[in-house]
């Protein structure tokens, strides 16, 4: 993308071009009774969801269970690793959606829904139904695909800190007591998972803190994959900042003042085929042994899982294979009606399974769910995202798309000629500005879902 037409994007997103606000019109009234939308899951997509329901219907009730009574964001936590942010930046709360918005709450965990009676069991015991339900439950992991890997190991000596919270912290610390010159190894996981370029993101922030502090300290990715989201962008960054040796595959289009190193500089990424992919770890050693048979020792081992849709999903019966299939105009269930599924738990086809897209999903079904309440023709739907990462605090990358519904497939694609990568030719200025952006990003993006 150029640096003109990425900024027409910039402007599209700022113009919040989702749908038309022609949906939020007035109250609908269900007999004498006001329609009632629950939403599971008071994260990224559901809030969102049941902020935007409010905003274009006030009469219908509209109730988030979700198990925690603080929300805590993933989106910043790789910060919280390199001592920029604390784990209580990362906290919000719910009172705006509540005192602003009229959102009422449950704080309780769901156990079951019978979708005929349409009615939910919470873990207290309490029910509660429902005309439409919105269910926005996030991820969880494979535990069993490598050897020696487990939930108990992840939970003391290898976290994978994909979810924020205690995992943060333990791996916070982890990093803080790591030798100067020592190694941590980064394993990213297979695609699909939530924040494709979270991992990369994780190993160029925490390059810089140890560029600081442990200046012989390496970072090793061992990747299953050949190419992650912004691989280009990235590492240029890493080849500028961090001695990174630019794999003859990703070469293509580089600018002319690539650095050639002849060692290892700081961060080492390992794709699938050159033997990245990890299929063993041990717990005592502090080891993990690729494809290709050698065992490798890490001072800290951020070992992220595999991932599929949230435990919920699967003991609703809303998922085939490892994610919920949905009709992608209304976002309904293809297996259960009445039903939507938004966010990580989704198949969302061309989308990334990131923060942004839970919240344009969540923008879609509020105004398709507020069309079916009123007897309306759900209304054609857009989608986009745009991810900025830091390769350091005054460097950064973004990449963008604009998704719509391929009649045809029914999939989601990305929208011929919108968004793209940062350019490889971009100006030093420009890098620095997409670090800038991000930090606004945050701010505005949390507001969008929560404020
Ligand atoms: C390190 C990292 C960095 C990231 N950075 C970015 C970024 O920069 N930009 C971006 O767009 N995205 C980012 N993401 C991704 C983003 O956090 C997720 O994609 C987003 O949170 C997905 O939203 P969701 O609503 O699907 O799930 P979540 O936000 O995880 O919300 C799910 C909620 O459901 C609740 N829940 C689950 N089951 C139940 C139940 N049975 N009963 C009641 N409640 C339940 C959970 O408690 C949780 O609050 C990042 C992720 C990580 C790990």
């Amino acid at each position: 993308m150029t640096e003109t037409n990425k900024r027409d994007f910039l402007k599209f997103l700022a113009a919040g071009t989702v749908m038309s606000s022609a949906v939020f019109a007035p109250s609908l009234a269900f007999g004498q009774n006001p329609a009632h939308v629950v939403v599971i899951g008071g994260g990224t997509g559901g809030a969102t969801a049941a902020k935007y329901l409010k905003m274009g219907d006030k009469t219908i009730r509209v109730t988030i269970i979700e198990t925690n009574d603080v929300y805590q964001r993933c989106y910043g936590s790789n910060e919280v690793l390199t001592g920029h942010s604390t784990i209580e930046d990362l906290s919000i709360s719910y009172d705006s959606l509540r005192d602003k918005y009229g959102v009422d709450f449950m704080f309780d965990t769901v156990t079951a829904v019978d979708s005929n009676s349409r009615q939910i069991t919470l873990e207290t015991g309490a029910k509660l139904s429902y005309d439409r339900l919105i269910v926005s439950p996030g991820i969880s992991f494979t535990w069993t695909e490598t050897d020696g890997y487990s939930e108990e190991i992840a939970n003391s000596v290898m976290p994978h800190s994909w979810k924020a919270g205690e995992q943060t912290l333990l791996l916070k610390r982890q990093i803080d007591a790591m030798p100067d010159d020592g190694t941590m190894i980064i394993v990213p996981p297979p695609n699909p998972y939530r924040c494709p370029p979270g991992p990369y993101e994780r190993a160029s922030l925490l390059a810089e803190m140890f560029q600081k502090e442990k200046p012989q300290a390496k970072i090793l990715v061992l990747d299953v994959k050949d190419g992650f989201a912004k691989d280009q962008p990235f590492m240029l960054g890493w080849n500028r900042l961090y001695d990174f040796q630019i794999p003859e595959t990703k070469m293509d289009g580089m600018p002319d003042d690539v650095n050639i190193f002849d060692a290892p500089g700081m961060i080492e990424w390992v794709p699938g085929s050159d033997g990245g992919k990890v299929v063993a770890v041990d717990a005592n050693a502090m080891t993990v042994t690729t494809q290709f048979g050698d065992t490798i020792h890490g001072d800290v081992i951020n070992f992220i899982p595999p991932q599929k849709a949230a435990k919920l999903a699967f003991d609703m019966d809303l998922t085939e294979g490892n994610w919920c299939p949905i009709n992608h105009l209304t976002m309904e269930s293809t297996r259960h009606p009445n039903i939507h599924v938004i966010g990580d738990s989704c198949v969302a086809d061309e989308m990334p399974k990131s923060g942004y897209s839970a919240n344009t999903q969540a923008k879609v079904v509020a105004a398709q769910i507020l069309h079916l309440l009123h007897d309306q023709e759900p209304e054609e739907p857009t989608w986009s995202n745009v991810c900025f990462s830091r390769v350091s605090s005054e460097y950064g990358v973004s990449v963008g798309g604009i998704y719509r519904l391929d009649h045809e497939t029914g999939k989601i694609v990305s929208t011929q000629g919108s968004g793209g990568v940062s350019p490889l030719d971009a100006s030093h200025q420009f890098n620095r500005l997409e670090a800038l952006y991000q930090g606004a990003w945050m701010e505005n993006f949390v507001t969008d879902s929560f404020g």
